[in-house]
């Protein structure tokens, strides 16, 4: 199964992502995991990239659907994607449907987790992750069960994203509305779409997911 997840920034998509890889054996494709990691390392693409994701603007599509490319290539066969922040522009759904269609697979399922903008400034800027596994934690939300100590892989360093600011997050979820959102329409012309309540605590919107995905 291939899985979109949408929604904007904050809303969940990462954590209920690294739960689906886990429960069920799907491979997540984090762009934005991806492009930290290039700016990371300081490659070309890095550079390119690094400014614009500080700004909280999209980076350019073909950076985004080569990096995808690569990732998918080294995955020959599998039990499929859970796609986290790609597609973010009808044009990346458009390559992402290419890229699909060459291997004889297809997006099968759209997760749209539905959250409002102004509690996601709150989530956001709470947020933080394990240095190790990337596992996400929050400081009001989801503090680790021993403090200072990642319940997933026991890790004890952590860090923040340097594009989680009030300022930048507006920007985000400004461009999220405008190029993101249109997504849903695309998907859901196609009958893919199902829509979960992201201003639930983290359980119940992993029972909705589950509920989505295995029921009809
Ligand atoms: P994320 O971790 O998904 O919130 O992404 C962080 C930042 O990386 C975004 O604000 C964008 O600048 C950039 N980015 C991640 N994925 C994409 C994408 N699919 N298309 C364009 N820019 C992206």
């Amino acid at each position: 199964m291939n899985l979109v997840m949408l929604g904007a920034p904050g809303a969940g998509k990462g954590t209920q992502a690294k739960r689906l890889q886990d429960m069920r054996g799907l491979v997540q494709l984090s762009t934005g995991d991806m492009l930290r990691a290039a700016v990371a390392a300081g490659t070309k693409l890095g550079t390119q990239a690094g400014a614009l994701m500080e700004r909280g603007e999209l980076v350019p599509d073909e950076l985004v659907i080569g990096l995808i490319s690569e990732r998918m290539e080294e995955e020959p066969d599998g039990p499929g994607f859970i796609l986290d922040g790609f597609p973010r522009t009808i044009g990346q759904a458009e390559a992402l449907d290419e890229l699909l269609k060459s291997r004889g697979e297809a997006v099968d399922r759209v997760l749209v987790i539905d959250v409002n903008d102004e509690a996601l400034v709150g989530r956001i800027t709470g947020r933080y992750t394990c240095a190790t596994c990337g596992e996400g934690y929050h400081t009001l939300f989801k503090k680790p069960k021993v403090e200072g100590v990642c319940d997933r892989c026991g890790g004890t360093e952590f860090k923040r994203r340097k594009d989680d600011t009030e300022e930048v997050v507006r920007e985000r979820l400004n461009a999220y509305h405008a190029q993101t959102k249109p997504l849903i329409g695309y998907y859901t012309a196609q009958g893919k779409v199902r829509t979960v309540d992201g201003m639930a605590d983290i359980e119940t919107v992993q029972k909705e997911i589950d509920l989505a995905l295995d029921g009809a």
